[in-house]
């Protein structure tokens, strides 16, 4: 089975060009992804061509132009010499159709799992992936699109928690609301050889009278790029966005979170977080009391373990365990 050294393809436009009386077939090795649509209509387009009348039978590949999953096809016509691209994607992407290596890195977010994964994944399919370079540039564009979307549906759920609370006249004396918010973190099982310690954490904080998103932290001891620098030897790590951003103990990472969506509430949202719904996980709740996050104005402890609680809890590992594997 041919394992693709994708870093090397990638500089490609490995333009196999001969003298126009010796054109051989290039030879392109392995599968691809097509737009299939797309395909068949470039294939109807280059079917007869002036102005000889020749037949895309006529014509053979001179060289292939791929950037990760993304290819076109130089062919050139043995009888006219027309060179002509036979693209396998379509060029101007719309809202619809997402670039296919950006798919490709969103299947991997979806799915949890990582850029090795998904490399061994097309290995095995013989499909050429992409270098790690280029996957991260394309993990970091859909990561970017998520966080958008999140950050706007959280803005939109703390409008409606100001509200509510407004209409109740729960505000404190400079007319800022003051609501009850529900909060947990997890872990992630996956343990990369670091079997007491979880490398990755996820919190957040949900408001109580929507049920939610308010707040949502992530720490990370492991990052996949430097961890695939590191097993590949490399003297330097080339330049990426790192999502190491965590170096203390595991089991500080909850209240890290936690606390830093308390003391972002003022600024982000103009609300108080006066009442935390806890899951009777102390360490938390002490911390936000030593962080004290709105100065004299102390944040009240509810405890709460009842079946709402846990089923956001459950949810919120479901989620996590997607989201943090990276
Ligand atoms: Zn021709
Ligand atoms: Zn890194």
């Amino acid at each position: 089975m041919p394992i693709h050294n994708t870093s090397e393809e990638e500089i490609e436009v490995e333009r196999q060009r001969t003298s126009p009386d010796t054109i051989t077939d290039y030879v392109i090795e392995g599968r691809r992804i097509v737009d299939i649509q797309k395909l068949f209509k470039e294939i109807q387009n280059l079917s007869r061509h002036p102005p000889f009348n020749c037949t895309i039978a006529d014509m053979n590949i001179l060289t292939e132009n791929r950037k990760g999953l993304k290819s076109s096809i130089l062919l050139k016509c043995k009888m006219c010499n027309l060179e002509k691209y036979l693209n396998l994607f379509t060029q101007d992407e719309s809202e619809t159709s997402m670039d296919i290596n950006a798919a490709a890195a969103l299947a991997t977010i979806s799915t949890g799992i990582g850029f090795t994964a998904a490399e061994e994944f097309m290995a095995i399919l013989d499909v050429p992936f992409m270098s790690p370079n280029t996957y991260q540039q394309h993990h970091e564009f859909v990561g970017e699109k998520i966080r958008e979307t999140a950050w706007k549906a959280m803005e939109e759920a703390a409008q409606e928690e100001s509200l509510l609370a407004k209409e109740l006249g729960e505000v404190d004396q400079y007319n800022r609301p003051c609501i009850t918010v529900v909060a947990d973190g997890a872990w992630s099982k996956r343990s990369y050889n670091v079997n007491y310690d979880a490398a990755s954490g996820v919190a957040c904080i949900i408001g109580q009278r929507t049920g939610k998103l308010l707040f949502l932290g992530i720490r990370n001891k492991y990052c996949s790029f430097c961890a695939y620098a590191s097993a590949k030897n490399m003297e330097v790590i080339p330049d990426h966005t790192c999502y190491k951003n965590w170096s203390n103990t595991s089991t500080s990472m909850e209240s890290d979170i936690i606390v830093e969506g308390f003391r972002k509430s003022i600024d982000m949202y103009n609300i108080i977080y006066k009442r935390l719904v806890g899951d009777g996980d102390s360490s938390v709740y002490k911390k936000l009391i030593e962080a004290r996050p709105y100065g004299s104005l102390h944040v009240e402890k509810i405890e709460c373990r009842n079946h709402l609680l846990r089923n956001f809890c459950s949810k919120l590992r479901e989620i996590s365990s997607k989201f943090i594997h990276h």
